[in-house]
């Protein structure tokens, strides 16, 4: 289904995973006791304007009446709220949100005076999301630069040409990214964030040890819920497939002590009760990994 080169918008393929979470987060934001607040998902989906997501703002798909992904999707955003809020105190002043899609952290969060965020994306993405935020008069709350440019292609140039300094710590995230990268891709990213991290710097990422082998998410979604929560497109089949290093391992090798949690873990940290689930269902929401890692001296 992937192939070297290929490309799309805010609509199509890999495209249509950041309008799906950023759908999950307004349906999140929009619950009485919402995990995280994210006002500019709806806008982003309603400009988008495709059926399925907009129809999913009011008719959330649900198991038992407990809307499961969205639930998921506030674990995992409160999960990189609060690892660039703890950097940010750490004295990191700025910022790379790789990946970026419809994050709208440099809008939401409280950054310290003099942080830069850096979004990279594709350019598509990246134009969509300008042209929503500007027609909304949106303001962000750092010193917000875009970075167009293709995570396979050579993004370090591009990044530091958008004036990223390797000398001064980082906060880096890695959120709904990896499996859509080839394994050689994923591989140089971690490469290229070590060679461009001071010490002091700080990473997030959502990891998955089974890697891109999961399990095939329409068929689990379509079993158990009333609706597929991607409309017609199935993430899995978009992911790339081929061998890469895991980051739980490469990270502690190269420097990195890393913390690691489960969406169970999560879940008990922010007080959240999860339902019972049928066994391949609760597989499925506790094999995302969450690793914190901290790049110590030399
Ligand atoms: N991190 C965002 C979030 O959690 O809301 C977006 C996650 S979305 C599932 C995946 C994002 O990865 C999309 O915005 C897509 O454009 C981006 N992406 C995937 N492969 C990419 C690549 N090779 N270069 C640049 N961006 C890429």
């Amino acid at each position: 289904m992937r192939a070297d080169g290929d490309v799309w918008d805010i609509v199509t393929g890999v495209g249509l995973t950041a309008l799906g979470v950023a759908t999950f987060r307004a349906i999140e934001s929009a619950h009485t006791e919402p995990l995280i607040h994210d006002d500019y998902a709806e806008l982003f989906v309603r400009a988008a304007g495709e059926g399925h997501f907009i129809d999913m703002l009011t008719n959330p798909p649900k198991l038992d009446d407990i809307p499961l992904v969205p639930g998921f999707m506030g674990l995992r955003t409160k999960f990189f709220d609060d690892f660039f809020l703890s950097a940010a105190s750490d004295g990191a002043r700025q910022a790379v949100i790789l990946a970026a899609g419809l994050d709208a952290r440099a809008h939401r969060l409280d950054w310290p005076a003099g942080t830069v965020v850096f979004e990279i994306d594709r350019p598509e993405i990246l134009e969509f999301k300008d042209r929503v935020l500007r027609d909304n008069a949106a303001v962000p709350r750092a010193d917000r630069r875009t970075v167009a440019v293709d995570l396979r292609d050579d993004w370090p140039a591009a990044l530091t040409a958008a004036g990223m300094d390797p000398a001064a710590p980082t906060a880096w995230s890695a959120e709904g990214l990896l499996p859509y990268l080839p394994g050689a891709a994923q591989d140089a990213l971690f490469g290229s964030i070590d060679g461009l991290s001071a010490p002091g710097s700080h990473l997030a990422v959502e990891s998955a040890p089974t890697g891109a082998a999961s399990s095939c998410f329409a068929t689990l979604e379509s079993k158990y819920f009333d609706k597929n929560p991607f409309g017609a497109i199935d993430p899995t089949d978009l992911f790339y497939r081929d061998a890469r290093s895991d980051p739980e391992q490469w990270l502690p090798a190269h420097g990195w002590p890393v913390r690691v949690a489960s969406s169970t873990d999560l879940a008990a940290a922010y007080g959240v009760t999860l339902p019972d689930l049928p066994d391949e269902l609760e597989q499925e929401w506790d094999r995302p990994r969450y690793l914190a890692a901290t790049r110590m001296s030399d």
